[in-house]
Parts: C-alpha cells; structure tokens; sequence
C-alpha cells in the first residue's frame, strides 16, 4: 500500500463505533469520570452509564505523531495537557466543539501501532477499554486521572448489600384483600425442551420463571386468591392452550412471567419491563407489577410499561400482562435472578403488584 493511501485510509479512521441502546440524554457534564493508560498499553475508561464513545485514529505527520482520540458527551470543566512518557508523548483533554469532551493519545514518533487490530471494548456498564499498545516491561509508567475501576456493578451490589442490610423485610409486607374472590392465572414462560433465553452461565429463562411463579402462587394463595398456572413443570406448553385456560376458566387476571435475552449477549443490557396489550385495566396492572419489581432489582433500568402484542396477552380476553423480569445476559440481572433470595424479592413484588391492582378494580 502507499504512503499516500495509508495516510488517506487513516486521516479519519472511525475504529469502532459502540452504541449503548437505551438512554442517550443530553447531560451538561462531561460523561468521562475517570481514565488510566496502563504500563500494559490498555487504556481503561469509566464513564457515565448508558454513555455512547466514538473513537478515531489518525496517522501523524513529520511534527505531530500518530493520534487516537475518544469523544464524550458532555462538556468538560478544564481542559489540559498530561505529559507522557515512553511511547506515549501527552495525553490532551479537551473540548473540540461545544458540550463534548475529547480525550486525545498522542504517540511519540516511531511506534509500530497496529490500530485495526484496535477494539474499544465495554465492560460494564460504565467500563471501557482499549489495548493501544505493548510495551516491554517498565518501558512505560502509568498515567490517568481518577478511580477507573469503579465499577457501576461492584457500586450497585454495594447498595444491594446495604439495602438488603437496611430493608430486608420491608418486600414481605404484602395488601390484604378480600379473601376467596379472585381468581388469577400465572403463566410460567417456555418450559421443557423450550428453555427459553439462555443466560450468563446457562441460566434457563424457563427455570427461573417457573420457580418465580410457583412463589407467586404460594402468596397469592396466602391471600385467598385462586391460583392456576400454565404449567407446575418442565413441560412443553403451546401458546394457544396458555391462553385456553385463562379463557375458559374465566380468569380475572392472566400474567405471564418471563426474563428477557439481548441480542448478541450483551452483558451490559440490563432492565425490567411490563407488557399489556389493551385496555386501561390492562395498562393499570402492567404499572402495579413494574413498579414493585423495580423496587426489588436495584440499579437495573426501568424499561417501562409497554403495550405488547404477544400471543397470550393479545388473545386472552382478561386484563393480562407479560411481565420480564430481567435480562439473563445481562450481567447484573443475571446475578441478580440466580440468587434465590432475589427471586424470591421479584415473587413478592409481582405479588403485591397484582394485590394492589386487584383491591383497586376489585
Ligand atoms: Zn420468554
């Protein structure tokens, strides 16, 4: 290849583009909190979480060397220069255009970068990192600025810690109802040969939900209401008969109960969301059971109340949701639905979500 187009394919090379789906919102601060160019040449980033990074690399010249730089939402306070050292000639924050942060890695001359090879990889939530370069050892000192490895995860399941410490009996607390008057159907998504979304460590939607439901069950039989689900096993159950139960029995309610996968894995899709199909009953339980799950699951994103148009929710003819209580492929959903103790926080707050909806439309 020639200098000429070397220099071209790179002038302005977008390396990787990684976009975090859910929240972009237009934040005033800069979404960088903290950066470390490690002695190993990775460069660790810990950011605002839901933070969308664009990344380039530039080929240098006879004056300027090689450049790589990241781009930030938000702006930043005071831009300044960091002095490098061995391969590294100074690393520059600054604010290109107005409300973004730049961070820019300039390499001193002569470095035998290999910037395709380059992947902004996320690790969490709120981590990135990024192998720039290798360096033989103690050829380069570290430099960053901040704590990079808080972890948004390590900073959730310390609130958990101290939530479960602080409150942990306050999810017990559960509506009385009129007793021997309601009749709810729990659907137990997926079942037997149909796993359902296969989690972090082969963690089966299908298991999981069934063991949530059958919880369900217990307390809203607890209560005086009339439970029947889908399924009590690891069974195979078509959609259609699903919904002949609720319909033929002339259920009240129908909830069906589910945990979510994202595409491609990702582990740092997290969340919890309520589906209804129509109809303001409908929509009012969907927004009973999200807020008490999102109660429970501290740090996990509310999804929302969604209108849905899954096969059991459209064709039963009660107000009926799909309820998805995390994503398995996520990674602090996944530790959060693995745990019993939480599985259990997530059956008393569709319980109690399903109690307020049903001493309120009774
Ligand atoms: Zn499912």
């Amino acid at each position: 290849m020639s200098k000429f187009f070397f220099n071209k394919l790179f002038r302005c090379l977008s390396i990787f583009l990684l976009l975090n789906s859910s929240i972009s919102p237009a934040r005033s601060s800069s979404a960088l909190a903290a950066w470390m160019l490690n002695s190993n040449g990775v460069l660790e980033l810990r950011t605002k979480s839901n933070t969308k990074l664009k990344a380039y690399f530039k080929k240098g010249g006879k004056i300027i060397g090689d450049r790589f730089w990241i781009d930030f939402p938000g702006e930043l306070q005071n831009p300044r220069i960091i002095e490098g050292n061995g391969p590294i000639k100074e690393i520059r924050l600054g604010k290109p255009i107005k409300g973004k942060t730049r961070l820019v890695v300039e390499f001193s001359a002569n470095n035998n970068l290999k910037p395709l090879n380059w992947r902004l990889v996320g690790i969490d939530q709120n981590r990135w990192e990024i192998k720039l370069f290798s360096s033989p050892k103690n050829s380069f000192k570290s430099i960053g600025e901040g704590t990079v490895n808080k972890s948004y995860t390590n900073l959730k399941a310390k609130s958990e810690r101290i939530y479960s410490r602080k409150r942990d009996f306050q999810f017990l607390k559960l509506p009385e109802i009129k007793r021997n008057n309601f009749y709810v159907v729990i659907d137990p998504g997926h079942g037997g040969p149909d796993p359902g979304a296969i989690g972090i460590g082969g963690l089966k939607e299908s298991e999981v939900v069934l063991d949530v439901s059958k919880r369900v069950k217990k307390l809203l039989t607890e209560k005086g209401v009339k439970v029947r689900m889908t399924r009590n096993n690891e069974v195979d159950l078509d959609l259609p008969p699903r919904v002949s139960i609720a319909n033929r029995t002339d259920a009240d309610i129908f909830v069906s109960i589910h945990a979510n996968a994202s595409r491609g894995k990702r582990r740092d899709i997290n969340g919890l969301e309520t589906f209804y199909y129509s109809g303001w009953r409908g929509r009012l339980l969907a927004k009973k059971i999200q807020k008490q799950i999102l109660k429970v699951s501290p740090g996990s994103p509310d999804r929302g109340v969604r209108q849905g148009r899954y096969f059991v929710i459209k064709n039963t003819r009660m107000p009926a949701v799909l309820v998805e209580i995390g994503f398995l492929t996520g990674r602090l959903d996944a530790r959060r639905l693995e745990k019993s103790i939480n599985r259990k926080r997530i059956a008393y707050a569709i319980t109690k979500g399903i109690l307020e909806y049903l001493s309120k439309t009774g």
